[in-house]
């Protein structure tokens, strides 16, 4: 089979504008960026508002291995199988971030025959929406060191500012700095560092915000730093909202791509799935449930991370009613569940597969506490047997949810129709979603339920330091806010080498902060970080461009 890139190369792209009429967007309300790419002005995702809405089909996974297990590819073959079967579809897709593009993960478009195209521009520079929050988050940044320089009327303790730099690339070295450094003319020295764009609340921010208006009101409420007596000193103190707001004024528009079979696609925003709530933007997700009667769309890492900031975060904000569960796993994955090592993946070992089942099977009972149907996709890989199959489908079976081979990697659409039929089914038994905790419960309580309900820990450890931030973030007013939990995505816990379902864990929570301007509080636990590193042999290393300008290397 030819790689991801070879087959979105041959690809023959239709004209974005005509990607646009399927589902109902004029060409006036299209802003292009090249014959295949466009943004849908904001005037026209406020004029859809009053039209019904579709159905929203949510798709997440098990516990994740090292390769990904598939969520944007079956998000894409989903989309294209419900669009083969007559149905009017979209998909919503988080925006690649460049860092990962270049270390591991390689790109973020799909893969296979069910990808996102044209895919070279959607992992790389895209649109700019990236380049964007970066300069409107460094924009905040500058403004409050040169605040600090120029007299500091806030009184803002140098060694409290909050509010990091960001860059888009996976840097290690850039995590502990100092700035200021060099006397006076240069400014008042103090550590820093740097954290991953996708990280940058500036970014949770556009995924979250629903105007412009919305936007520039919640940058105006992002906490930079505290007073030398504690008080939270925001970017509206410091007057940045609106410049910020006009570098970010087009990033808020919806992007609009298709996939190999030609199914429209927005393609908007992409926060860290730890650090911020890990889905694609609420004005792209709305805008195309008002304009398609069935909207496919991802969320970050498992269903404890993703999922469940998905439920209870994005879709109680936005206000959004999730019609369905598509729950993607391998055998690969369950294999490595079930403490297979990972270059011994290609050998069939059901025995393996058998006992990375509780992972699967606590996702699945997981989800139904949010009342949504449930229907698990097997990804099929050139690897798996039928033995090993075997083991998978009779768990689904025995736990009475619907499972379905998933072969859109090797056939497109038609390698989901299966998949999609029994969506649709799902769908029509009717969803009772509901979120997990309600926000009247203190930051501690909201905390320690996701860790027992999703997690299956026995309680939470919060660190002196971070019991004490929880106390002062409910005095300044923020405890009715929901919490996202930043924690390893390899296991239920926060130690990465606990696999499968573990259980009898407690919980550590070392940092909390409030994202006041996202409007939520993160609580980073174990030892998750803001800024990743790059592996010892980058993607980097194997991407190149030949002289007429064809990239080769990005898989
Ligand atoms: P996720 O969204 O869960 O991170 P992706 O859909 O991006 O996962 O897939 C991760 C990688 O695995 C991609 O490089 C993709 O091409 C590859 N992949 C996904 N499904 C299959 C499959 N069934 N067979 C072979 N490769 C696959
Ligand atoms: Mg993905």
């Amino acid at each position: 089979m030819l790689s991801d890139i070879e087959i979105a190369q041959k690809a023959e792209m239709k004209p974005i504008v005509e990607i646009g009429e399927k589902v109902g967007i004029a060409p006036e309300n299209l802003e292009n960026y090249g014959p295949y790419k466009a943004k849908v002005s904001l005037k026209f995702t406020n004029e859809v508002l009053s039209k019904p809405q579709g159905k929203l089909i949510l798709v997440t996974a098990i516990s994740p291995t090292p390769a990904g297990e598939g969520k944007t590819t079956t998000t894409v073959g989903l989309g294209q199988a419900l669009s083969k079967l007559g149905k009017k579809t979209m998909i919503c897709l988080r925006e690649p971030s460049l860092g990962p593009c270049m270390g591991i993960k390689g790109g973020a478009a799909g893969g296979g025959y069910s990808q996102v195209v044209p895919m070279e521009d959607i992992n790389l520079h895209f649109t700019g929406d990236l380049h964007a929050i970066t300069a409107a988050h460094n924009l905040l940044a500058a403004m409050v060191d040169n605040h600090i320089q120029q007299g500091n009327e806030l009184n803002i303790d140098p060694r409290r500012v909050v509010w990091n730099r960001v860059m888009d690339m996976n840097d290690r070295v850039l995590r502990h700095i100092v700035v200021g450094l060099g006397g006076h003319a240069n400014g008042v020295p103090r550590e820093g560092g740097f954290d991953i764009t996708v990280a940058s609340e500036v970014m949770a921010i556009l995924c979250l915000a629903d105007s412009i208006h919305d936007m520039k009101e919640r940058f105006a409420r992002i906490i930079v730093g505290y007073t030398y007596d504690n008080k939270p000193v925001t970017a509206g103190d410091i007057h940045a909202q609106g410049a910020m707001t006009a570098l970010m004024k087009d990033a808020l528009k919806p992007n609009l791509v298709q996939t190999l079979e030609h199914v429209p696609a927005f393609i908007h925003g992409g926060p860290f799935a730890n650090i911020a709530h890990g889905c694609n933007s609420v004005l792209a997700t709305r805008t195309a449930l008002h304009l398609a009667d069935y909207v496919v769309t991802e969320a970050g890492f498992g269903a404890d991370l993703g999922a469940e900031k998905f439920l209870d975060i994005k879709c109680r904000f936005a206000g959004l009613k999730p019609d369905a569960a598509v729950l993607v796993a391998t055998i690969r994955a369950l294999k490595m569940n079930g403490g297979k090592a990972k270059n011994e993946l290609t050998e069939s070992d059901p025995e393996a597969v058998k006992r990375g089942l509780p992972n699967l099977l606590r996702h699945m009972h997981n989800l139904k506490k949010y009342g949504l149907p449930i229907v698990v996709a097997l990804n099929m890989f050139p690897s798996d047997t039928e033995e090993e199959k075997k083991v998978a489908f009779e768990a689904c079976k025995e736990a009475g949810v619907p499972v379905a081979e998933s072969t859109v990697f090797a056939d497109g659409g038609e390698g989901g129709l299966d998949l999609g039929e029994k969506v649709l089914a799902a769908i029509d038994q009717g969803s009772n979603y509901k979120p997990l905790y309600d926000l009247d419960l203190s930051l501690k309580e909201k905390i320690e339920t996701i860790a027992k309900e999703i997690y299956g820990a026995d309680g939470v450890a919060f660190d002196g330091a971070a019991a004490k931030e929880l106390a002062h973030i409910e005095e300044m007013g923020y405890g009715k806010m929901p919490v996202c939990i930043a924690k390893t995505p390899v296991s239920f816990s926060d130690d990465p080498s606990k696999l499968g379902a573990p259980s009898g864990f407690t919980l550590h929570v070392r940092e909390v902060k409030v994202s006041a301007g996202a409007g939520f509080v993160v609580a980073l636990t174990g030892k998750i970080m803001t800024m990743p590193g790059l592996p010892r042999r980058p993607a980097a290393e194997r991407i190149d461009v030949d002289d007429e300008g064809n990239i080769t290397g990005l898989f």
